[in-house]
């Protein structure tokens, strides 16, 4: 029998084609190009840093990729969790393993509040967290507590949610303030809104990779939304480009109301409509008239920057982190 775990399901609230997939075509998943995997080299250390804000904590390190072959190290997991668990000189665990619902998680950090309460926190390098965040701290919490009632074990999540870097904090080039570098985006009023929502996924995901047929899903905007989906140019055919998301911030749904106006291509668009934003506007004459596009206000902005001048290209560093550096030397 196959299992899920929290990044399966949150494939299966993408497209049921995807974790079908993950399951049953592993072998033809689009390996992670250098800048995706930075990416996560990336989560990894800000996650290593997170731990470090609440030290002398509990690290359960137990391997959990390979989901399918992993019982023996989730179980593993499990065993040091409750051992750490089962000592009230625990103050923290980092990377708790738990089984419910077919399902395993690992706990990026819980926090001993009282003799069987635990703050449970999910870390995400972002700076904005999105919906996609709560769901997965819901997934986690629900296996969390369902492990518990399994196991008849004294555990409650009393307080939690995302811990995610901090828009405001400047490096100063010394040692990181790991209180600063990290703000709370405390969920413990609104997770229950994905309760009904979490536990129809553990059914319906599960029925999804017991099912010997892939679902018969196409491609569409979905592939790209939340993330981009590794089955895409591989089990799944690439759609033919569609160049009206080729302006800046145009997403899917907006693009298909022009489809459905029957725009569908970009020099059928007007770039002086009141549709578009003075960039897209911009970015759209450039295009139709093919001529270099300066703003006005560019000469006043350079003229205000004094010498030397130092250029970062913020898009192509990939990284909040190095971003941030460089502002603090800049
Ligand atoms: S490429 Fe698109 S349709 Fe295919 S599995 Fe991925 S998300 Fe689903």
């Amino acid at each position: 029998m196959h299992n899920l775990s929290k990044s399966r399901l949150l494939s299966f609230r993408q497209c049921q084609l995807r974790l079908w997939n993950e399951v049953h075509r592993r072998d033809m998943k689009i390996e992670p190009d250098q800048s995706t995997q930075a990416r996560f080299d990336a989560g990894t250390h800000v996650g290593e840093l997170a731990q470090q804000r609440w030290p002398g904590g509990v690290l359960i390190d137990a391997p959990y990729w390979d989901v399918d072959g992993a019982l023996r190290q989730t179980l593993d997991a499990l065993r040091q969790t409750l051992d750490a668990l089962r000592d009230p000189d625990c103050s923290a665990i980092y990377e708790a393993g738990f089984k419910a619902y077919r399902t395993s998680v690992r706990a990026d950090i819980m926090l001993r509040v009282g003799d069987h309460q635990w703050e449970l926190w999910e870390v995400k390098s972002v700076l904005n967290p999105k919906e996609i965040h709560a769901v997965d701290y819901a997934i986690q919490r629900a296996v969390i507590q369902q492990w518990a009632i399994d196991s008849n074990f004294p555990l409650q999540i009393v307080r939690g949610g995302i811990l995610h870097l901090n828009r405001d904090y400047i490096f100063d080039g010394g040692a990181l303030e790991l209180q600063e570098l990290f703000t709370e985006h405390d969920l413990s009023d609104t997770v229950d809104d994905y309760t009904n929502e979490v536990q129809n996924s553990f059914v319906d995901a599960a029925a999804v990779i017991d099912d010997a047929n892939p679902p018969p899903i196409l491609p569409g905007p979905h592939c790209s939304d939340p993330y981009g989906c590794p089955f895409l140019g591989t089990v799944c055919e690439i759609p033919p480009h569609d160049e009206l998301t080729l302006l800046p911030r145009i997403g899917a749904n907006r693009a298909e109301v022009w489809h459905s106006e029957g725009i569908h291509q970009l020099d059928q668009l007007d770039p002086n409509s009141d549709d578009l934003n003075v960039i897209q506007s911009r970015a759209l004459r450039g295009h139709v008239t093919g001529e270099l596009q300066v703003g006005n206000g560019l000469k006043k902005q350079l003229d205000s920057i004094g010498y030397p001048r130092y250029h970062l290209d913020f898009e192509s560093t990939g990284s909040w982190m190095i971003l941030q550096i460089g502002r603090a030397h800049v």
